[in-house]
């Protein structure tokens, strides 16, 4: 059985799993506790330790944290066998405060360290591996974020802090204000949307030698869908290269493709159906040609390099 590898995601960063389990659809598993915590069991065995999780997931009544909560409730010694991810910055209405009358962003040092204790009380935790800011706030402060992330610190209640969604200036900004490194940056990442492969994102992050991490590296499930011309050239090249390779799926072929990026993405994984977690593991023996990767790019754009 392939076993996922643990890497060291940045010079001063922790160490992940280079796949990492996705929560934000937790709450549509229909998983009682129990169910939950097998799941969890299932993926960390397979090497899968590192967990995804944000303030701002699941329904205000059912948080994904506190779904994960209670199966780590189950079985507390769980929390030592892992590293947990959460993120905050989104506040949405209406489980949010009564002065909230619309969804934004907040990067405030009391929205941060309100979060950030919100998550750990949900999840039943004492600290997180790393806290991500999930957006970029245009009203972003960065010597209030860099202020926040300190006394974190400084109280144990996160060990690294890093960005999602961060275009690379807004990534430089915070760093310069920032004592503690910058772990990540968590963006989109599949064949669909090839923003990432065009904005320097990657690029920076290579530079700095810090590893991105890839969210809806199936485009968010819409790469089973044939509803466009983008998706039925993508459906026809990827079905090739599943052949040429030996893959048994073309999300196989997916993961493999954005594992071959240079800066070195941690997949998140978005099924909570572990056979599908499995594939995802064993698509990383596979290995694809500059000319492949580039046939998936040319069936994503409908026309070649120039
Ligand atoms: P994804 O892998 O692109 O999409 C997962 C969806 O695809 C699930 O609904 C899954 O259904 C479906 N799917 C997978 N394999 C399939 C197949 N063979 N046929 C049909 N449907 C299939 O990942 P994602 O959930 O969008 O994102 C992954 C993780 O990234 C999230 O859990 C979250 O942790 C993180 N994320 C972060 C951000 C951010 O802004 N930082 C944004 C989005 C997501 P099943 O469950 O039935 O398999």
């Amino acid at each position: 059985m392939t076993q996922v590898s643990r890497v060291q995601i940045a010079p001063e960063g922790p160490v992940c799993s280079s796949l990492i389990q996705g929560y934000w659809r937790m709450g549509e598993w229909g998983m009682d506790p129990q169910s939950r915590l097998t799941f969890l069991k299932q993926h960390v065995e397979l090497g899968i330790t590192t967990v995804d999780h944000a303030h701002v997931y699941g329904s205000a009544q059912a948080p994904c944290e506190s779904l994960f909560g209670e199966a780590l409730k189950l079985d507390p010694a769980m929390r030592d066998n892992i590293e947990i991810i959460s993120k905050c910055g989104i506040e949405v209405m209406p489980c949010g405060a009564p002065s909230h009358h619309v969804n934004h962003y907040s990067s405030s040092q009391s929205s941060i360290i309100h979060s950030v204790d919100t998550s750990l009380q949900r999840l039943g935790v004492e600290q997180l591996d790393v806290l991500l800011i999930h957006r970029p706030d245009i009203l972003m402060n960065a010597d209030d974020v860099a202020q926040a992330a300190e006394l974190l610190k400084h109280q144990g209640k996160i060990k690294h802090l890093g960005v999602s969604n961060f275009t690379p200036s807004q990534f430089a900004l915070l760093q310069s204000r920032c004592d503690t490194p910058l772990v990540t940056n968590q963006v989109e990442i599949n064949p669909v949307n090839l923003a990432m492969t065009e904005d320097g994102t990657l690029e920076q992050l290579q530079q700095l030698a810090i590893r991105p991490m890839a969210w809806s590296c199936l485009a968010g499930g819409a790469l089973f869908e044939q509803n466009s011309e983008q998706m039925q050239r993508l459906h026809k090249t990827l079905n090739e290269i599943k052949l040429e390779v030996g893959a048994e799926s073309i999300e196989q072929v997916v993961f493999a493709w954005i594992l071959k990026l240079p800066s070195r993405p941690l997949p998140i994984i978005g099924s909570g159906n572990i056979d599908r977690v499995r594939s995802a593991v064993a698509a990383t023996a596979l290995t694809l040609s500059n000319q492949q990767w580039y046939r998936i790019w040319v069936a994503s754009k409908g026309h070649g390099v120039a």
